[in-house]
């Protein structure tokens, strides 16, 4: 990864005009904000800025407006907005945001309407791009998570006006250098979650830059299948047992370890603590039963494999953690990766929504590394993609 500029790198910016792409992107219920995660992540950049005695000019988009109306107004988020940053924060329509902006003194922050309200957004038009930069002395990127999409606010604007990553953006990078890019070998990774798939260049990418693969969730049924081992009803991908073997093969032939469970908890019926759950060696499954967990004898393996490695990254869980008992695999590996970090034997970097979830369910998510809840962006890093709204700030 080449350098990307940071906020260090500013100088004096007292009475510029900084344009600060971020995720306001909140879940809404009610009109009002019902989880203010992303609003919270913003703060150590629009406070620093405005701190300095920049004018803070946020851009953002707000759901998938077809048109511009009043429900995917960011003036909706506004007021939720004051609250977590403890500032007073204006609102600024597209109609007026000139004459509004000229207004502004040093260390105001303002949120500019939703930037979908142009349809250019989202086809990464330069004039869109050209309208939002004219508004700007200076651009700085902190939402990775809207990364992965060549857009006007996340791409071309790059082009137009010297670009910088936020704090926010750039912890992101670097934690994700640290996992990926750069890592301290050995390097584990996990990969669960519901489906093959979803995941299938996770995987590819993955067997040629990790040395363990550890392989949970549902996919491990499609993995398992492909080597011949009955499932039985368990969530599987039987079409995709070509591809299951040729990751197997790839993985060989780059000298990394899969790990599939060898003992599974089973139950005839997917629901809490059901009468029919046992654990069994993956080759007692009956044909009535399914996978729906990793079992206690192949997790401690796989504690004792990661405690070979100085780094982890991990996305998706081992098994159906939603449901009692199936989060004990998922719960269990994940408070060994969080222990092994305190201890500063691991560097440990997380993904994906429900496995941010899980490692909140686990009561760990503050003792890894790094947690990412970049969501779409967070998986496209994990492919091995560039991310258009990385590279353009490398320019
Ligand atoms: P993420 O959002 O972190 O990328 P995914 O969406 O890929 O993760 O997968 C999460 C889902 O996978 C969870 O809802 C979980 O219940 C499901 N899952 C995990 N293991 C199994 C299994 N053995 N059978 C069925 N579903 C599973
Ligand atoms: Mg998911």
């Amino acid at each position: 990864m080449a350098r990307f500029k940071t906020l260090d790198d500013l100088g004096d910016v007292r009475g510029k005009r900084a344009l600060v792409r971020v995720d306001l992107n909140v879940p809404m219920a009610d009109l009002k904000v019902t989880d203010d995660t992303r609003l919270r992540a913003t703060i150590p950049t629009v406070a620093e800025l405005a701190d300095k005695g920049a004018i803070v000019l946020l851009l953002a988009h707000f759901g998938r407006p077809k048109v511009p109306s009043p429900e995917f107004s960011l003036s909706l988020v506004t007021k939720a907005y004051e609250e977590v940053l403890g500032r007073p924060v204006r609102y600024v329509d597209w109609e007026v945001a000139e004459e509004n902006v000229a207004m502004l003194q040093p260390g105001d922050v303002a949120i500019l309407e939703n930037t979908r309200f142009f349809g250019g957004e989202e086809k990464n038009d330069p004039e869109v791009a050209r309208r939002f930069a004219s508004l700007g002395d200076f651009y700085v990127n902190d939402a990775f998570s809207a990364a992965h999409r060549a857009h006007a606010s996340t791409e071309a604007i790059a082009h137009l006006l010297p670009a910088y990553a936020g704090r926010a953006m750039e912890a992101e990078l670097n934690a994700l250098q640290k996992a990926l890019g750069d890592p301290e070998r050995p390097v584990a990774a996990v990969v669960g979650g519901a489906k093959v798939s979803t995941k299938l260049e996770v995987l590819r990418h993955l067997v040629a830059k990790v040395d363990h693969l550890i392989i949970g969730g549902g996919m491990a049924n499609t993995f398992l299948s492909a080597r011949g081992v009955s499932v039985g009803k368990s969530l599987c991908e039987h079409e995709l047992a070509g591809t299951a073997n040729e990751i197997l093969e790839a993985a060989d032939r780059a000298n990394c370890t899969v790990h599939l469970p060898y003992d599974v908890v089973v139950a005839k019926e997917f629901a809490p603590n059901p009468p029919s759950l046992r654990t069994c060696n993956v080759h007692e499954v009956a044909p009535d039963e399914m996978i729906l967990d990793v079992g206690p004898a192949a997790v401690e393996a796989l504690a004792d494999a990661i405690k070979t490695c100085r780094t982890l990254v991990w996305n998706g869980p081992l098994g159906a953690f939603e449901t009692p008992p199936f989060d004990r695999a998922t719960v269990q590996l994940a408070q060994t990766a969080a222990a092994l970090t305190q201890a500063g034997q691991l560097v440990s970097v997380a993904g994906g929504g429900d496995t941010v979830a899980a490692l909140n369910h686990a009561g760990v998510a503050s003792d890894f590394t790094f947690v990412s809840t970049a969501g779409g962006a967070f998986l496209e890093w994990m492919e091995g993609k560039e991310l258009p709204g990385v590279k353009a700030l490398e320019g």
